[in-house]
């Protein structure tokens, strides 16, 4: 067998255990990361890195809200509610 044609032939070429450690591992199901913090405002967990701090208090607001142009979490929008009326 030819070991030299490119990735699909060296798939080939791998010995079975290799192969099977390699799909073992790529396929575990690891839904949470470590990074991943709860949005104060939707309550969703999303990841740290991707979301925006609160205007206010600079607690975790995830990317989806922030999208919808929150920019505050709960806590500090119903302040900024009641401090208005
Ligand atoms: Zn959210
Ligand atoms: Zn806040």
């Amino acid at each position: 067998m030819n070991c030299r044609g490119g990735i699909f032939v060296a798939m080939q070429c791998w010995p079975e255990a290799i192969r099977l450690h390699v799909m073992d591992k790529s396929e575990k199901p690891k839904l949470k990361e470590h990074d991943g913090m709860v949005c104060r405002y939707c309550g969703n967990e999303e990841r740290a890195s991707e979301g925006y701090p609160c205007s206010d208090c600079g607690t975790f607001i995830c990317l989806i809200c922030t999208f919808r142009g929150i920019t505050r979490c709960k806590a500090c929008e119903e302040k900024a509610k009641t401090a208005k009326a």
